[in-house]
């Protein structure tokens, strides 16, 4: 059976889907749109510092698509900050991802959460639990890097 197109996976979503500049109302602003797989990479590679092999991994595309996918991301921030411009996180091409546990060896990975059932990448059972979507637990104290100072 011929797999369908690969989507990016995406392990968290946004917590805020609008940035804008303070101070200037909306109507004044131009925004640019940053894709929810275009996200995901500046979280995987910028924000939790992964190398491009790993960011790739994690969301399931090539090197070349993730480089690609990351400088585009890259510009359409870099085109907010520098040109006072609204920034809406929408769209793209992606799925969710979710964890999965083995019941045989008890290896636990994230992979698409609609996928088809899958077999354990270890072992190769396909005895798999879902251990629901990737969550740091309450989102209450470590929101990201502490602010120096
Ligand atoms: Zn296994």
């Amino acid at each position: 059976m011929p797999r369908p197109p690969k989507h990016r996976l995406v392990e968290e979503l946004p917590t805020s889907d609008y940035f804008k500049p303070a101070g200037i109302p909306m109507r004044q602003l131009d925004e640019v749109v940053l894709s929810i797989d275009e996200l995901e990479s500046i979280r995987l590679k910028d924000y939790e510092g992964l190398d491009h092999a790993d960011s790739a991994d994690r969301m399931q595309v090539s090197r070349p698509t993730f480089h690609r996918i990351l400088t585009a991301a890259h510009r359409k921030v870099a085109e907010a900050l520098t040109q006072g411009k609204a920034i809406r996180i929408h769209g793209g091409t992606y799925r969710i991802a979710g964890r999965h546990r083995c019941r045989e060896c008890g290896h636990v990975w994230t992979d698409a959460e609609d996928g088809v059932v899958p077999s354990c990448p270890d072992c190769g059972t396909e005895d798999i639990l879902r251990a629901g979507p990737r969550r740091r637990g309450r989102r209450h104290g470590h929101r990201g890097p502490r602010r120096e100072g």
